[in-house]
């Protein structure tokens, strides 16, 4: 049972962090875990509810980071906990790779009428976001003949050897796995913030675009032998970067002259996080194939591959998983995404307009913010040495965090130096007015 204390939307902290009961497990964590996590902080949770999360030592955190923007409707929701329960009674495995079942189908009927554009969709189901982007490579590579992909510098698509061969994030994410999938080559991705002196935001976005064709069409990747182009909608492990508009219009464009596949990764970005569906819905993107997933089932494991009808043609036995679309899943992710349109892609926004809305002006409050970037809860911002330079200051970026948890706020870092904000679409403004509070506090300090 829930204590009265959680239902308190606001942070508490009794104890010292970590608490003596997140020390206990810390240290057997440390003896028995891979040491390939990434803990930024000691945060041991017990449980959570809405936009808050409770530790094992009673400690309450608000929590602007929901599992890495996945706990869309907010951790525990009753009507996904109802979802989960009633369908774990009934069925929890049959294998859809085998086997049909309702719910399976009429998630797939949902996400084919929610991509965006007016085409028919196929939908293949895996568990995470590296599944889905695995599968759209394996799709493209097969249904195109063509064998080469460009994708972004910047990018993170997953850390699964093809998908790994796509993300260009960190090179401690590539370092000592030997040679990935052949045939991927990297292109720019518009940070506008850091675009050359004297250069509009619309023309570096443009000569980003210009640049696959003159740098990697014509000297590495021949057009006809490019099977698709790889982006997400707004980088998210990379900084939560938003291109300007024309950046897909080009994009588009150039992928349309060649005969190129245009795979959205909207595994961070969609389900609501933008206040609309789908990222690429703020910019008229129709993408010919779509990858989803964190934000999905509120947490259970799911992603979903959404395809033009005619691409995903691909004979039985081609691609398939004994867990995707697993009946539990797919019933928290029904669930999910009837709330997310009946209410949260409404909150997204409100509460989204409401912290960008007192966040713009921080650049020129605060020395070391150095720019200030998103849409709906997908919300990100730099810090710098000087403003002047834009010189990263990933150590400073490190302390906020750090700095934030201390005062029961939960937030996480993205890119070299930039912090981002990925609440809950559930979370109130008066949550939102305590991160930024906070974050300002700190931010003085
Ligand atoms: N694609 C994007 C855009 C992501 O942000 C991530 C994870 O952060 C992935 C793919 C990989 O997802 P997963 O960690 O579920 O494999």
């Amino acid at each position: 049972m829930l204590s009265e204390a959680v239902r308190s939307d606001i942070p508490q902290i009794l104890t010292a962090l970590p608490g003596p009961l997140a020390q206990a497990i810390i240290h057997r964590d440390e003896q028995v875990l891979s040491t390939s996590y990434t803990r930024d902080y000691p945060l041991v949770v017990d449980f959570g509810e809405g936009a808050m999360i409770q530790d094992v030592d009673g400690n309450r955190f608000l929590d602007f980071n929901a599992g890495i923007a996945v706990c869309s409707t907010g951790h525990c929701h009753p009507k996904v906990v109802e979802a989960i329960q009633k369908q774990s009674a009934r069925l929890i495995h049959m294998s859809g790779t085998d086997f049909y079942y309702p719910n399976m189908v009429e998630l797939a009927e949902k996400l084919a009428s929610l991509a965006p554009g007016d085409v028919p969709r196929r939908v293949y189901f895996g568990n995470s976001g590296t599944e889905a982007v695995e599968s759209a490579l394996k799709l493209v590579r097969r249904q195109s003949g063509r064998d080469k992909i460009i994708a972004f510098h910047g990018a993170f698509h997953g850390r699964t050897m093809g998908s790994l061969s796509l993300t260009a994030s960190k090179a401690i994410q590539r370092r000592g796995f030997g040679n990935l999938v052949p045939g991927v080559f990297h292109a720019v991705y518009p940070d506008v913030y850091r675009r050359p002196a004297g250069m509009s935001a619309d023309d570096y976005a443009m000569q980003c675009v210009s640049n696959i064709e003159e740098q990697l069409f014509r000297a590495v990747a021949p057009p006809e032998e490019v099977a698709a182009i790889f982006v997400e909608a707004i980088q998210g492990e990379g900084g939560y970067l938003v291109p300007p508009q024309v950046f897909f219009d080009e994009l588009r464009e150039l992928a349309h002259r060649h005969g190129i596949l245009l795979v959205l990764d909207e595994v961070q970005s969609g389900m609501g996080r933008t206040g609309k569906m789908w990222a690429c819905d703020h910019f008229g993107v129709v993408p010919d194939v779509l990858t989803s997933a964190k934000g999905i089932a509120s947490g259970m494991p799911l992603s979903a591959m959404i395809a033009r009808k005619e691409l995903m043609n691909w004979p039985p036995g081609a691609h398939a998983s004994t867990f995707g679309g697993n009946p539990v899943a797919v019933a928290a992710a029904l669930a999910t995404i009837d709330l997310i349109e009946r209410e949260l892609l409404e909150n997204a926004r409100q509460v989204g307009d409401f912290l960008l809305g007192r966040m713009r002006d921080w650049p020129s409050r605060f020395a070391h913010v150095g720019d200030v970037r998103g849409l709906g809860l997908m919300i990100g911002f730099e810090l710098v040495h000087d403003q002047e330079s834009k010189k990263r200051w990933p150590e400073l970026r490190n302390r906020l965090v750090h700095q934030a948890f201390e005062r029961g706020l939960l937030i996480l870092g993205a890119g070299p130096n930039s912090i981002r904000l990925c609440p809950p679409l559930i979370v109130t403004r008066d949550q939102a007015d305590f991160a930024l509070s906070t974050l300002e506090e700190c931010l003085r300090q």
